[in-house]
């Protein structure tokens, strides 16, 4: 059988580089997204390409998962709702999509045997602050009536379900937790701090540190995650497997606005916002998350490639360029 990949959200910010990635690498691509948080320019480019689809359509349809899947040698399903901001302003949304949509897909994977990555979050982890954080760790979660943690739980039941569908009816589904993806085509409107604070600095606007800021993250950059997704289903024996993938390099929000204005030679100024204001009252933020890497790196060598000053000025481009 052609390799043809089917990519769902894939004209979301990950979705649209995996797209460029898999063409680059012989795939036929065929992308589903209902356009809620994708949208067509990130996938204009590739439109005139003779190997590559677009449907416009949602996860939630089984007719049409139905067809795609079974058309398809392999499945990426990335759609789900994602960004904290997206997913207090509207969990009952993000539950349902995440999981049901979840759910349908694995069916279909089941139903033709079709190899299938299902992303996951390092949401996951919760507030465990240990770090790096190995694939096996445990999960430490705040109430469930908190919006965060429900976009956390609904991610874990994607796990649960892409596990056993493996371990009981033998799909090859494997799963990865992507750990602060960044780059050019985020968008900051659901909260991502990156692009917000390019876009902040641009404008000479103050820079929105929520918190103390002292909370740390690792950004990587989205080709470097998604050459790994590439390479991981391409490679045997990972099914029922979950891999951590994600940068080492740890800053702090507000070292990393101070850096963004540097970079930017931007006459913004910091500006701190307590959390109740920035989400809601209540809100709990992570306040360390660093991934332990090693088990993908000794599978297919991943190493992140870009820089963080890289990676910020590739968004700096981009966000110039718009
Ligand atoms: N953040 C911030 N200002 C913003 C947006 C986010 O200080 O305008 C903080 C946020 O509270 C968190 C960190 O930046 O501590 C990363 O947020 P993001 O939503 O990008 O990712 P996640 O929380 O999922 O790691």
């Amino acid at each position: 059988m052609k390799m043809r990949a089917l990519i769902t959200g894939g004209a979301g910010f990950i979705g649209s580089h995996l797209a460029e990635g898999l063409l680059e690498n012989g795939y036929e691509v065929c992308i589903l997204d209902d356009l809620s948080t994708g949208r067509l320019e990130n996938v204009r480019h590739l439109q005139n390409n003779p190997k590559f689809e677009l449907v416009i359509g949602t996860v939630l349809s089984e007719s049409l998962v139905d067809k795609l899947v079974e058309q398809s040698s392999c499945v990426f399903h990335l759609a789900a709702a994602v960004g904290v901001e997206l997913i207090v302003k509207k969990p009952l949304e993000s539950l349902t999509t995440n999981i049901k949509g979840s759910e349908i897909v694995l069916e279909m994977a089941n139903r033709y045997r079709k190899k299938i990555l299902i992303t996951s979050t390092s949401e996951i982890y919760g507030k465990n602050t240990n770090g790096p954080l190995k694939e096996t760790d445990d999960r430490i979660l705040g109430s469930p009536l908190k919006a965060r943690w429900s976009y956390s739980t609904a991610k874990a039941v994607d796990e649960m379900l892409a596990y056993v569908y493996w371990k009981e009816k033998g799909v090859p589904s494997l799963i990865v937790r992507l750990f602060n993806t960044v780059g050019p085509r985020q968008t900051g409107a659901y909260g991502m701090v990156v692009p917000r604070f390019v876009e902040q600095a641009l404008k000479n606007k103050n820079i929105t540190v929520y918190g103390t800021g002292k909370q740390t993250r690792c950004f990587i950059h989205v080709k470097d995650v998604t050459s790994a997704l590439i390479k991981l289903v391409g490679v045997p024996n990972t099914e029922g497997e979950v891999f951590n993938i994600g940068s080492q390099e740890e800053i702090s929000i507000e070292d990393l606005a101070k850096e963004i204005i540097k970079l930017t030679k931007s006459k913004s100024k910091i500006m701190h916002i307590p959390y109740e204001k920035a989400y809601e009252e209540g809100f709990e933020d992570m306040q360390r998350r660093v991934p332990d890497t090693s088990k993908i790196n000794k599978l297919i060598g991943f190493k992140p490639t870009y820089k963080l000053s890289e990676i910020v000025m590739d968004i700096v481009r981009y966000a110039k360029a718009k």
